[in-house]
């Protein structure tokens, strides 16, 4: 029989090798799928008893030759007869192409995957698709060709086994789709968990020999080549939870990264049917000082067929430093990118998905009877900086994370934001009833400062993640009459500002006169002198940044834009200059004026040492200066 196809236009596949040049291999992805529905609905008549007959080997074939360039993908599954091919093939499937050409030919968004172009895509590649099928009804097997132009051929053929043969004549310009390599990786990136076995090409394995041994009497090993299974038809995120143990989740990792070489910390396992439906597993990987640039480690499955990498939308923006996969039939997959992150059912799904994690945080959080730490406390150094990126950017998520979050002290001792507030409260409050959050950013370069603050009896944080400036931000709005400070920010006196002040040994007279004795011996661009009332024990001259300038530059480092202005500010310190203390008192009385420059330069270098500031020349002139006055 000859027939013409119901179109307007008279060449429509060029259009649609045209338009969807850049994404025309999924022309593979289609066709697999098509074998696989039609194997999976002979298995369920089989199931119902409406298929009497032997299911046989089920696998999908595919397969190349090279000579007559041809790729071809078999199955045995339910096949057509020639009343299906018209309907199917002939019509449905042919209307869903012109729908498909109506709805997008304004469009220039790039398509995320399935969007039903099915059986016609083949032509993307083709030059001729032949079909051949023989359903499992006892009718006569049908042979359809089509040339790329609206007609087509159909005859009865003479093929015996039950299922579809489509050849594809793979045209001149995609020879590339005739090298097993591409195919493999294809094959690989679509169909890695079609639930169908499929076979592609050779593969070389080591088995015992059956016949030779070596001196031992033991088996030798012997290469031994075997058809090719390309993929999982059984992946983990579709089992039950409570039949994995934590190896099989590790090793499902590295099935789905295998070039990721570090183990992840633990996973969560999705697995919703209503109100939509939902399964996956995400792992949480290490993620320490760096946020990974690299972030397309969530896969997104239909009914185990891969559809894309690219999930931004998709899933919250904290949750893709997450791995793994996310599977669901209700996330609409014939739509554009914009559809989706504008659509109710992928918000629902999003939003469950960080609820999820939420949740699974909160009850690694607890901790179980004879354990000294929380699973959460275990894993916290590694995961801080996710949690603190979903608490920055998804309310909802920081309202449950505030529940769970842990500070840590410089000491390594981990505390709930409730429990630290009720250990700091009764020495970290200060005269205006605000509670004083004091940290380091480093424990190593802060560390004077911190031993000043512990004898006070106050406790000290470590914050020394990336985003940590933000977070403090963050932390103060949440968390009512609170400040942080880090512990250089001031002297120890006033990091916490309490009603009982020092008297004064200097007058306002002799106050005026140190000013600028000092000032005249610094570089003013970058330190501000103050003059204090301090216990006559503690330091003749500190140095310390303010906290508001500090963090303001580096919210605007991290921030990138926006800040502008507080990023461009230079560095600058307070010179704290303790008014009641005696060598103070020693440099407003020395008469000889080298000597109190020396004087000058000798506290304040020993202030700029305790920071870490004196460096080079300044070092090299600060010890020569020491040796001659001792
Ligand atoms: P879709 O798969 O989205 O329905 P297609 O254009 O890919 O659209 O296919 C149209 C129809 O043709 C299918 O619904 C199915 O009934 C039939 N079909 C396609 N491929 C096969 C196959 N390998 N075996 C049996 N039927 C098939």
């Amino acid at each position: 029989m000859q027939g013409k196809l119901n179109v307007q236009t008279e060449n429509i596949f060029p259009v649609i090798k045209k338009f969807l040049y850049s994404d025309h291999e999924i022309f593979l992805r289609e066709l697999i799928s098509n074998a696989v529905d039609a194997t999976q609905k002979l298995k369920t008549l089989s199931t119902r008893g409406e298929f009497k007959g032997e299911l046989d080997d089920l696998t999908i074939d595919v397969k190349i030759d090279s000579k007559k360039k041809t790729l071809t993908v078999s199955d045995r599954g339910i096949g057509m007869t020639a009343d299906e091919v018209e309907k199917y093939i002939n019509q449905i499937a042919f209307s869903g192409v012109t729908d498909f050409m109506e709805k997008y030919k304004d469009s220039h968004e790039p398509l995320i995957g399935h969007f039903g172009l099915g059986f016609y895509s083949a032509f993307m590649v083709s030059d001729k698709v032949e079909l051949f099928t023989k359903s499992w009804k006892d009718e006569p097997a049908q042979h359809w060709s089509c040339e790329g132009s609206p007609e087509f051929s159909m005859e009865e053929d003479k093929k015996i086994n039950r299922g579809t043969d489509i050849v594809l004549h793979i045209a001149d310009d995609c020879k590339e789709f005739l090298e097993e390599g591409t195919i493999l990786q294809l094959l690989k990136k679509y169909c890695r968990f079609m639930p169908v076995a499929i076979r592609f090409g050779e593969e070389t394995v080591w088995v015992d020999s059956e016949t030779d041994c070596d001196k031992d009497g033991k088996p030798k090993r012997v290469e031994k080549k075997q058809p090719r299974i390309i993929n999982d038809p059984d992946p983990a995120w579709k089992k039950s939870p409570s039949s994995l143990t934590d190896e099989d989740y590790k090793k499902f990792y590295h099935e789905l990264f295998p070039m990721n070489f570090e183990e992840p910390l633990f996973q969560i396992h999705l697995n919703v049917d209503y109100p939509f439906n939902l399964t996956g597993i995400l792992y949480f990987p290490k993620v320490r000082k760096t946020i990974d640039p690299n972030r397309n480690k969530i896969q997104l499955y239909c009914n185990q067929v891969f559809v894309t990498d690219q999930v931004e939308g998709v899933v919250p923006d904290y949750l893709m430093l997450l791995h793994g996969v996310l599977d669901s039939p209700d996330i609409p997959l014939n739509v554009s990118r914009s559809y989706l992150q504008s659509d109710g059912n992928v918000k629902k799904i999003s939003q469950h998905i960080s609820k999820k994690v939420a949740d699974k945080l909160e009850e690694m959080s607890k901790k179980k009877e004879g354990e000294e730490k929380s699973a959460l406390e275990d894993k916290w150094d590694d995961i801080k900086i996710f949690v603190q990126y979903g608490m920055l950017t998804d309310e909802k998520f920081c309202e449950r994370a505030m529940k769970f979050y842990l500070l840590k002290g410089v000491d390594g001792s981990y505390y709930t934001l409730d429990s630290y507030r009720e250990k700091i409260k009764a020495l970290q409050t200060d005269k205006d009833k605000t509670v004083c959050y004091l940290y380091a950013s480093d424990a190593e370069e802060e560390h004077a400062y911190i031993e000043k603050a512990k004898e006070k009896g106050y406790d000290v944080l470590l914050m020394d993640s990336p985003l940590e400036s933000h977070f403090i931000n963050l932390l103060e709005q949440k968390i009512e009459k609170s400040r942080f400070v880090r512990v250089d920010s001031d002297t120890v006196e006033k990091l916490i500002p309490h009603d009982d002040s020092i008297p004064e040994k200097l007058s306002k007279e002799e106050k005026e006169k140190l000013q600028p004795i000092i000032e005249g011996e610094i570089d003013k661009q970058k330190f501000t002198v103050q003059l204090e009332s301090l216990e006559e024990s503690d330091a003749p001259i500190q140095v310390t940044q303010s906290e508001f300038m500090r963090r303001y530059r580096e919210m605007a480092q991290t921030s990138g834009g926006g800040m502008g202005f507080y990023g461009e500010l230079p560095e600058s310190y307070n010179l704290v200059v303790n008014i009641n203390h005696p060598l103070i008192d020693r440099i407003l009385n020395e008469t000889d004026e080298s000597k109190q420059k020396e004087l000058v330069h000798q506290l304040t270098d020993l202030a700029l040492l305790g920071n870490g500031l004196l460096k080079g020349e300044a070092l090299s002139r600060f010890l020569k200066r020491s040796v001659e006055m001792i």
